[in-house]
């Protein structure tokens, strides 16, 4: 057994049929197998080593479903399905990615049908970010809401958007692409990974939250944040987080800029689906409602919704941070496997 890998709920406790996810990541693969329930019975981790391209992953993809088999006890043949989450975007009717920016060489690649082959086993292929939205509805922090926008703020912004286990994945495969909404249309506006200005993402991944630290590091902003990165010490959302804790002007400021394009950003989302809770996850989460910081950023990004939405919707609308963590799109994929499984059994 490897170090990562992980056995939960025992196999005679768990509620048939049990099914596979897998999360396609830029540096790991994540697998989980959980049950009818959504309850985990083992999870295994290993690195992508993206450089080897993508067929040798798919072997590994299909390697961890068996892996997960026997980890549990079970043989492969009583997994009923595997469900697949990949960055995109993708073309996911005919399971392939389209343009994956931390896959580079994976392009027009048949990752769902190679999966399939090395597992064995059939695979529903679905956006990383909308498996993680699922995982939320169906067994995290939205398991009682009917409708769900979440946002992923990591080196990139992801979406999901599931409205009563409808997972939307839009005409082209780019529904849900929630971190490429307009918030910013200024000839001024940052510009986003994806090629064009103003875009979420451009202003709420950890990587915008970074640049706009250094940004006014280099225009002079001073202070134990400053100090901390003239010293040596790496600039991350923790960093930032840490020296927010402790007061520090820019380190507030930053988060609280962040959090104010946030709830710009949510309020569309609200406007176009009007979500019954929305959900906030991804390595900025700031030790979450728990921790002073992560109130201050949540308090922030409600206080920014409430300022430019309708009463009722203000109101109404949970926003809240995500619960899974890292384990929320593995866990995701393996539910949208078990829709699948439904509608072609019953
Ligand atoms: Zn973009």
């Amino acid at each position: 057994m490897m170090a990562d890998d992980r056995v939960l709920l025992p196999l005679a406790a768990a509620t048939r049929p049990l099914y596979a996810g897998v999360d396609l990541g830029g540096t790991n693969i994540k697998a989980a197998l959980v049950d009818d329930a959504g309850s985990l019975l083992a999870f295994h981790t290993e690195p992508t080593h993206v450089s080897r391209g993508p067929e040798d992953a798919a072997a590994r993809m299909g390697r961890s479903v068996h892996t997960l088999a026997s980890l549990a006890g079970i043989a492969t043949a009583d997994i009923a399905r595997v469900g697949l989450g990949s960055p995109g975007p993708l073309d996911i009717p005919n399971g392939t990615i389209v343009r994956a920016g931390n896959l580079p060489g994976w392009d027009d690649f048949p990752l769902r049908d190679r999966v399939a082959a090395h597992s064995g086993r059939e695979v529903t292929f679905a956006n990383d970010a909308n498996a993680a939205g699922y995982g939320e509805f169906w067994v995290g922090s939205a398991k009682e809401a009917s409708s769900l926008v979440l946002l992923t703020l990591g080196t990139g912004v992801g979406g999901g958007i599931i409205i009563g286990d409808v997972n939307v994945e839009g005409a082209h495969s780019h529904g849900s692409e929630c971190g490429h909404i307009l918030v910013d249309p200024a000839p001024t506006a940052r510009m986003c990974p994806c090629g064009q200005p103003g875009h979420l993402e451009a202003y709420t991944s950890a990587t915008s939250l970074k640049a706009m630290a250094r940004e006014r590091i280099a225009a002079g902003a001073t202070g134990s944040l400053a100090a901390a990165v003239a010293g040596g010490e790496e600039l991350t959302p923790i960093l930032v987080a840490r020296e927010a804790e402790r007061g520090d002007a820019l380190a507030t400021d930053v988060l609280m800029e962040v959090a104010r394009w946030l709830g710009i950003g949510i309020v569309t989302l609200m406007h176009a689906i009007d979500p019954e809770t929305v959900l906030i996850g991804g390595a900025m989460t700031f030790g979450r409602e728990a921790n002073p910081v992560g109130r201050m950023f949540l308090e922030r990004v409600k206080d920014e919704v409430h300022r430019r939405t309708f009463p009722v919707l203000a109101e109404r609308t949970s926003i809240r941070y995500a619960s899974l963590g890292g384990d929320a799109g593995s866990i995701g994929a393996a539910g949208l496997a078990r829709l699948d499984h439904r509608r072609k059994h019953g």
